[in-house]
């Protein structure tokens, strides 16, 4: 998996920072959280083919976090997509489109599958091949969502040694047993997967948690995770004002991600008010609480080696 931060700015977009969006590269398919304004134009910047956006996941309906899906659908129609598409956040977002699509006089030529949270005193679980994306509700001015996705355990590696010293030969027999099947030698040996395969290791994980003050929830979509994307509007001396706009600083995102356990933080959502030359002072805040902690950049990508 691959994450490419295509928006990292709070409320307005800047020449440094473009509103939330983040991209998520699964193997045959592209996930964006939050279509803020620019999306697509980041979008394009980062190469990134929009025949594999498969799935949007949108948080919250403030304006720098959905003002760019009207838009982003829009240039998906004019590029004659056919492939549906899989919109998924609060509720409200199905009225949204379709009083765009009435006042504009618009019809898709693709079809556009909308899934709401209308439950929001329960976690909701969408499953998928191979991964599961989760949505909780997380603590905001108005209804927020924060996501997890987490991929499904993947098989052991395949042990060469004792796949030789159990007489298998190369070929498609080494490749049945990798996919979990027993076969049968052409001595007639049964050979089980588990006799050739390391332990089962576990999926990779990230999740999203913006725009959200710290709350338990978001320990909840991060625990455990390899990457966790944070709300990192403020430096830690704005706890007020964080507070009263229903944000996070850089250090709550710290306490956060170090309470989840997590492996790793990505500062996102950062306030305009701050200038290349704050940014040394916001990570380092951030730092002290849990060391690795990246403060994002438009357009910066984080592999997350499976
Ligand atoms: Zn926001
Ligand atoms: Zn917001």
């Amino acid at each position: 998996m691959e994450i490419v931060l295509l928006g990292t700015g709070a409320a307005l977009p800047t020449r440094q920072r473009w509103p939330s969006a983040t991209a998520l590269i699964r193997p045959g398919e592209i996930l964006l959280f939050d279509c803020g304004e620019g999306a697509q134009i980041q979008f394009q910047q980062a190469q990134l083919k929009p025949g594999k956006l498969s799935k949007i996941f949108i948080s919250h309906f403030h304006g720098d976090h959905f003002y760019g899906l009207i838009g982003l659908l829009t240039s998906l129609q004019m590029q004659s997509r056919e492939k549906p598409l899989h919109l998924y956040g609060p509720h409200g977002l199905n009225a949204y489109l379709e009083f765009m699509k009435k006042l504009s006089h618009f019809t898709f030529g693709f079809k556009i599958m909308v899934q709401e949270v209308r439950n929001l005193s329960e976690k909701k679980v969408w499953e998928f091949e191979n991964y599961r994306v989760t949505a909780r509700p997380l603590h905001h001015r108005i209804t927020s969502l924060g996501f997890r996705l987490e991929e499904s355990p993947k098989s052991g590696r395949f042990l060469v040694g004792k796949a030789e010293s159990l007489g298998i030969p190369e070929g498609p027999l080494r490749g049945k047993l990798q996919k979990g099947e027993t076969v049968v030698l052409p001595n007639g040996t049964k050979v089980e997967p588990s006799q050739v395969l390391g332990p089962e290791r576990p999926g990779k994980k990230v999740a999203i948690c913006l725009d959200t003050k710290p709350c338990a929830n978001a320990i909840h979509l991060a625990k455990d995770a390899d990457v966790l994307i944070h709300d990192g509007s403020f430096d830690d001396s704005k706890r007020d004002w964080a507070e009263t706009t229903g944000h996070s600083t850089v250090v709550q995102a710290a306490e956060i991600a170090r309470e989840a356990g997590a492996k790793q933080l990505v500062l996102t959502h950062i306030s305009a008010r701050y200038k290349e030359e704050d940014e040394p002072e916001l990570l380092e805040q951030a730092q002290r609480v849990f060391p690795n902690t990246i403060l994002g950049h438009d357009l910066e990508r984080i592999a997350i080696e499976s």
